[in-house]
């Protein structure tokens, strides 16, 4: 990508060419040496040309640290080879993938030099890379992701090397800008990690999240890391007790085997500090142990459930967090058999038992599948199939609405499994939460479309009604019934929704004609064209997701066509009035008014972008951000420039879909507007706890406090506090201040979705 180069004189490199050109040449062996068994003959001579066609095409090109261009193709071609397991024609590709887009080669001079489908691959990547359009709008973005989509239907290199690269592209993110970093990263956990999950590369997905936390929240990676450190030799103790006599039970039944305790990521650890509101060193599960024997294809099943014995006559199992994904693997083609047990010392333990196949497959995801293609059942095959099937029929329906589909499909990624079976004993894979309506059209649109009940289990159930794993459902149709809108509100399958929300788009898109008219008069007067940039201001501007929406909404009356006074036109392109406070700051601030931030009337808090130019704000309601706070901009299109904290539960979707909205931000120093927090409490109950906390409060700080609340129930208060506060540094005096009185087990900022108000 063209935003990876600097200048040369930039970065710590300065090695004389010669030197460069042997680390180059070094990278390009290791490469070779990585790919050495999938060679054929002529396949050298083919990869040297793509080396040196990449090579001298970047020549004069480097990268933000400095080192010269190719090593990232080297580098990307690498991780295709080693981490994903793809092979020679994907390594070319690797080489050539930024080529057409950043360089003079033509995809003619690839196709020419190399294949046709080299230079399909080629094509696939280089309109992928647009995604990181920082200018393109959201439905711009959208349909991009529908492009990624189709390509990874099509054929599914495209998308393995896309992961490569962003995945080195997130590895080097350190010489980027901030504001480079946080882009990057949110799209990474909007869109990569999914992707890297839904296709089975779990090592390749925590990578990616684990960066993307990183750079997005540095003092919590910090926090984790440091805390998996200091607990390292106690954690390596415990796993060689708990590991010992299974150890020697399983050499004494002959089995080759490797077994080890493996942290989790530090991602999933913060979502679980995140999701139970615990510390890091309340997070008690912290590894899990993983067996892998070596099997024959005839006795694999066996060998795991020997071992799964042999465990758990060491160890307790917990019966229902055992998960069998032998005899029925996840869609993604994960195989295990998993198993929570009562270590030593009474702690919960998940251990995965796989064999060596297994294993590689949990870590390269399809591409092992392609490896293993004849020892493997054809069921798994097909589920992935399937799986690129579904996604192509959805994706070629001309009715599906892009932005709508992606936030389905987005949902499906991450969804768990559960195993429905038909009448006569099919079974389909449907995501957790699935609804009896949601499995007719799982089956055949047909089916869905006049589903009027089912019978679950020979009992008759509603529409809505929730399966659960095992179920076995016979769908009942009426050839009368027909979809409508409350059935969008239990329907959870990206499939059965976009089948609905087409069904009813028919019926408004024959209202929507008139109001597609109306407003093509009212733009007509104003002398703009109903252009793609103006249709994309206006959605924006009503908060309409979708043309259609737009035009019906104007239709059915709920939306006034004099609002349109609330846009200026510059040429041929409308904008809301309210940007207008980026060229005349002076001017907009005369007119604007704070009404929500009584406490904020002095604007010029906040430093926008490289110059010092002081603009109006708000603070976002969801996160409440305060000084100290890492912090961006993000231009809204009614109600201007609102300031979000980076780990705010929507910033990831912001930053990822509206780059170009974007601005960054950093805090001025100032001492003398206070800003509304909130903290929750919990500790032991005691007569003189809310005295206590008053002292602190207005007594030793001398803060102002908006509202105290407490519950108290089994000698335990939980406590939510409103302080007024300058900044974070003042904050935390809070935080360490209370944690300091005798009782008090736990403090944590508030999220303001959790404020009372
Ligand atoms: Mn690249």
């Amino acid at each position: 990508m063209t935003t990876h180069i600097a200048p040369p004189e930039a970065g710590p490199y300065n090695k004389n060419e010669e030197e460069e050109k042997k680390i180059i040449l070094r990278e390009y062996r290791a490469l070779l040496r990585a790919l050495k068994e999938r060679l054929k003959r002529g396949d050298k001579a083919m990869l040297r040309r793509a080396f040196e066609m990449a090579a001298d095409a970047h020549k004069d090109m480097r990268r933000k640290s400095g080192e010269p261009y190719i090593m990232h193709p080297l580098a990307v071609a690498r991780i295709a080879v080693e981490e994903i397991g793809l092979g020679v024609t994907s390594a070319i590709c690797a080489l050539l993938h930024d080529t057409v887009e950043d360089t003079e080669i033509s995809l003619e001079d690839v196709e020419r030099e190399f294949s046709k489908s080299i230079a399909k691959i080629i094509d696939g990547l280089t309109k992928i890379s647009n995604v990181v359009d920082l200018k393109a709008d959201t439905t711009v973005q959208a349909e991009n992701f529908r492009k990624i989509l189709l390509t990874l239907a099509d054929d599914p290199r495209v998308i393995l090397i896309k992961l490569a690269d962003r995945l080195h592209n997130m590895r080097t993110l350190e010489s980027m800008s901030r504001d480079k970093q946080l882009k990057i990263s949110s799209e990474t956990t909007y869109i990569y990690s999914p992707l890297a999950h839904r296709l089975g590369f779990y090592e390749i997905k925590s990578e990616m999240e684990d960066l993307a936390l990183k750079y997005t929240q540095p003092e919590i990676f910090t926090e984790i890391t440091q805390g998996l450190s200091e607990t390292k030799r106690e954690r390596t103790r415990y796993i060689n007790e708990f590991i010992k006599p299974i150890k020697e039970e399983l050499s004494g039944n002959g089995f080759e085997f490797e077994i080890y305790g493996r942290p989790k990521a530090i991602n999933s650890i913060w979502n679980k500090m995140r999701k139970k509101h615990v510390t890091f060193d309340e997070v008690y599960d912290l590894f899990a142990i993983r067996i892998i024997v070596k099997s024959t294809p005839e006795r694999e099943k066996e060998d795991c459930w020997k071992v799964y014995s042999i465990v758990t006559n060491f160890y307790r199992p917990s019966p229902e967090r055992l998960r069998d994904w032998i005899s029925v693997p996840k869609g993604n083609g994960y195989e295990a058999l998993h198993t929570t047990v009562m270590g030593p010392g009474g702690r919960w333990l998940e251990v995965q038992i796989r064999t060596e196949r297994m294993n590689e497959i949990a870590e390269k995801g399809l591409a092992a599948h392609w490896k293993y293609k004849e020892g493997v059942p054809t069921a798994q095959e097909n589920k992935l199939d399937s799986f690129l099937k579904h996604l192509r029929e959805i994706l070629n329906n001309p009715d599906t609405d892009t932005i709508d589909f992606i936030q389905d499909f987005k949902l499906d990624l991450f969804t768990e499994e559960i195993y429905i079976y038909t009448p006569k004993g099919d079974m389909r894979v449907l995501p957790k939460g699935a609804t009896a309506l949601d499995f007719a059209f799982d089956i055949h649109t047909e089916l869905g479309r006049h589903c009027i009940g089912a019978k679950v289990n020979h009992r008759l159930v509603a529409l809505s009604h929730q399966l659960v794993s095992g179920d076995q459902v016979e769908v009942i149709t009426s050839s009368k019934q027909n979809p409508s809108e409350d059935w969008l509100s239990f329907l959870i399958t990206a499939k059965a929704k976009s089948r609905v929300k087409s069904y009813l788009k028919e019926d408004k898109r024959k209202i929507a004609e008139d109001g597609k008219d109306a407003l093509k008069r009212k733009l007509d007067h104003l002398k703009v064209n109903p252009s793609q940039y103006n249709l994309n201001e206006l959605m924006h501007y009503f908060k309409k997701p979708s043309p259609l929406d737009l035009y019906y909404a104007i239709a059915v009356g709920n939306i006034d066509l004099k609002e349109l006074k609330n846009f200026v036109v510059h040429g041929d392109k409308l904008q809301p009035a309210v940007k207008e406070i980026k060229h005349d700051i002076k001017h907009a601030a005369a007119e604007e008014d704070h009404p929500k931030h009584k406490n904020s009337k002095a604007p010029e808090l906040i430093i926008f972008g490289e110059r010092s130019d002081k603009i109006l704000y708000k603070l976002a309601q969801c996160c409440q951000p305060i000084p100290g706070d890492d912090v961006f901009g993000f231009v809204t299109s009614g109600e201007g420039l609102k300031i979000h904290r980076t780990d705010c539960p929507n910033a990831a979707q912001l930053l990822a879909n509206y780059g170009h909205r974007i601005v960054k931000t950093k805090w001025a120093k100032n001492k003398e507007i206070s800003f509304l927090a909130g903290v929750r409490i919990i500790g032991m109950d005691d007569v003189g706890v809310i005295q206590k906390i008053t002292n602190v409060i207005s007594g030793e700080l001398r803060l102002n406090m908006r509202s105290l609340s407490i519950d108290s129930k089994d000698g335990i208060f939980e406590g939510t506090i409103m302080v007024y506060v300058h900044d974070r540094e003042e904050l935390n005096k809070f935080c360490n201040k209370l944690g300091a009185l005798e009782g008090i087990q736990k403090i944590e900022r508030l999220e303001s979705s959790e404020t009372p108000s």
